[in-house]
């Protein structure tokens, strides 16, 4: 329904590229204004916020280069958006990042880069966006989880560690406002198609020694039951569903949207 985020104010993290672009403009299509934030070059950061101000109506998005797993300027990027935007209504959780090795082998400081900027910033972003959302008397909050937010995978210590604390923090979050305007949901894609993902894919080609069409299928998807990627759209429907006039009611929810794979 284009215009439902009709003078509504949105900052999605991790909004560069893959997931946190395609809700932003998914946002944007419909209404919102809507700050970016993530890394890049100097032109894929150009080039996302040209296409999110394009669907606002603006020659460019607002955009914060804020670090997520700095807490300080998480808490500048809250700010930001408030000054510029006028409000943080909306505020997505969604920047991440991957790490895969076996537990023996797992390197701490890519353990805990991993658990702060998939995880803590989550936490960081919430308590500096909620007192804004209560004055004004509305707030969605959506944290991107992860299929691996309600099952595990085997040398994803980290990450599945970090998105059982994303539910888990969004759960507790949910019921500490439940009697309140805002909202909190963390949404648990299976396999999307996105920078993130597909780089996985090679270095399991490269390890089994077979093609990567055949990796993505029999070792990617192994437990994806439909065998395709989820599609960015598909994700940025959902929270965009998820942050609009109708979802009131759903609050402390880990909604799955992963072709079956936690339904086994
Ligand atoms: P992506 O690599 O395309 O995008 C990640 C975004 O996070 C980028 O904009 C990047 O610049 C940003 N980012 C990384 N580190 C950052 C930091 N320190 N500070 C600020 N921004 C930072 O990945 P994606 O697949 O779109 O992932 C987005 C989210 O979705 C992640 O939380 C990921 O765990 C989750 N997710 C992805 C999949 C998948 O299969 N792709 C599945 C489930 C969940």
């Amino acid at each position: 329904m284009a215009g439902k985020l009709e003078g509504r104010t949105a900052l999605v993290t991790g909004s560069t590229s893959g997931i946190g672009l395609a809700i932003a403009l998914g946002f944007a299509g419909a209404g919102a204004k809507v700050m970016l934030n993530g890394f890049g070059s100097a032109a894929e950061i150009a080039k996302a916020r040209a296409a999110v101000g394009a669907a606002m109506g603006v020659a460019e998005a607002p955009y914060s280069g804020a670090d997520m797993s700095k807490p300080e300027e998480i808490r500048a990027m809250v700010k930001a958006c408030e000054a510029e935007l006028g409000a943080c209504d909306i505020l997505v959780n969604n920047a991440g990042i991957q790490f895969v090795a076996p537990v023996e082998e797992f390197p701490e400081d890519k353990f805990d880069r991993i658990i702060a900027i998939n995880f803590t910033s989550n936490f960081h972003a919430i308590k500096a966006a909620l007192p804004g959302m209560k004055a004004r008397g509305f707030g969605r909050i959506v944290n991107v989880a992860s299929a691996h937010g309600l099952v595990a995978s085997p040398y994803k210590t980290a990450y599945v560690a970090a998105k059982h604390a994303v539910v888990g923090l969004t759960k507790s979050v949910a019921l500490e406002i439940a009697r309140g305007p805002v909202t909190c949901n963390a949404i648990c894609p299976g396999f999307v198609r996105t920078p993130l993902a597909e780089a996985q894919v090679k270095p399991l080609a490269e390890k089994h020694g077979v093609s990567e069409d055949k990796a993505l299928t029999d070792f990617l998807l192994e437990r994806q039951p439909t065998k395709r990627w989820v599609e960015v759209e598909e994700v940025a429907e959902m929270a965009l569903f998820l942050v609009g006039p109708n979802s009131g009611s759903i609050n402390g929810s880990a909604l799955s949207i992963d072709g079956g794979w936690t339904a086994q």
